[in-house]
């Protein structure tokens, strides 16, 4: 026997039954647009924090497609939600690696100036 949880009161309920007899939900009443609704995949508030923290300017501008990303999820529209979900990831990914990269170069010229100092 298969069963679910209520999405109502968590109870499970077995797949032959229609309503919750824990709490009376009913399962199929509702609509399509709520069911997918859900959390946003293209999601990427993380990255946005990240962002903020080593490039502000960009991590702002990351968030602010977030934000649109996480709109367009919630009207239905998932296609448009990618398109922004992708642009707020790409907004701190290339700012924070060419952020470790100076980090790197500067810590190797550190270490080579100290060398040259000591010999
Ligand atoms: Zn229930």
């Amino acid at each position: 026997m298969t069963a679910r949880n209520c999405p109502e009161c968590n109870g499970l309920v077995a797949s032959t039954i229609d309503i919750c007899p824990h709490c009376g939900y009913r399962f199929g009443a509702e609509p399509k647009s709520t069911q997918r609704r859900g959390v946003n995949p293209y999601n990427s508030l993380v990255w946005s924090v990240v962002g903020l923290i080593f490039v502000p300017l960009f991590g702002l501008i990351s968030i602010i497609f977030y934000l649109m990303s996480d709109g367009r999820w919630s009207a239905g529209d998932a296609a448009e939600a990618e398109k922004y979900g992708r642009w707020s990831i790409q907004f701190v990914k290339i700012p924070i690696l060419v952020f470790i990269a100076f980090i790197v170069i500067f810590l190797v010229f550190i270490l080579i100036m100290g060398l040259s100092n000591a010999a």
